[in-house]
């Protein structure tokens, strides 16, 4: 899962990335409205936690302008922000009616700081949960669930050892719920700007997950990309 952190302190976001990362996310900082904003546009995100006070503007205003964006398409999806993107506001300013303002703004959550990050991740797997249209916070397919607060998976019972990458793939796959991703939309969503990508690192893997899972659990749709078969047991 990918998340951009809009956060001017660089000490503040270095700690973020540090923590985000650890948890198996790809992270990726940028420190005002306009790089936010050109971020957005250029690629997919999970979800921004939003600081509002920034050195170029408000952060609320980056808010404002991603939730009027037009909804994306397919053929548009890399050029224009999603307006749906999940925002955790996250900030110094914790007045009633500020909150109460960011929310109303669009923002999915508000977190004042100073924070716990335990809680901010806990806020943001909500988020994530949400935002993928789940109401458990266990994934099950077929005989396979998945803890991602635990970071764990099972079949039939049976705890499945993975690396954090592959445990991402697989989350990433899953949360698409039977729709195709092509190699190039996993990556996007398992590296951040910074990250040096092996050229066939998804499809390892890949090739590891169907290993560890079964063959069938994971589906190729030659020159498009993969998916989760839906209602069945793999
Ligand atoms: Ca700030």
């Amino acid at each position: 899962m990918r998340i951009l952190v809009v956060e001017d302190d660089a000490g503040i976001a270095s700690g973020l990335r540090t923590n985000l990362q650890q948890r198996g996310y790809a992270v990726d900082v940028c420190d005002g409205v306009a790089s936010a904003w050109g971020a957005l546009r250029a690629e997919r995100f999970d979800a921004v936690l939003l600081d509002l006070g920034l050195a170029d503007g408000d952060g609320s205003e980056l808010l404002r302008r991603l939730r009027l964006s037009p909804p994306a398409t397919g053929a548009q999806s890399t050029l224009l922000p999603d307006p749906s993107t999940p925002v955790l506001i996250v900030t110094a300013r914790d007045q009633v009616h500020q909150r109460i303002a960011g929310l109303d703004l669009g923002a999915d959550d508000y977190l004042s700081k100073p924070f716990d990050v335990d809680e901010l991740d806990a806020r943001l797997r909500a988020l994530l949960r949400r935002a993928a249209g789940r109401t458990s916070p266990t994934i099950r397919h077929g005989d396979i669930e998945v803890d991602p607060a635990a970071r764990t998976v099972r079949q039939g019972g049976k705890v499945v050892e993975m690396s954090p990458r592959e445990f991402s793939v697989l989350l990433v796959l899953l949360e698409a719920r039977g729709r195709v991703l092509s190699r190039l939309q996993i990556e996007e969503r398992l590296y951040s700007w910074d990250s040096a990508i092996e050229s066939n690192a998804v499809e390892v893997h890949i090739h590891h997950l169907r290993r560890k899972l079964g063959s069938a659990c994971i589906q190729t749709m030659r020159g498009v990309g993969y998916f989760m078969p839906q209602g069945v047991a793999p």
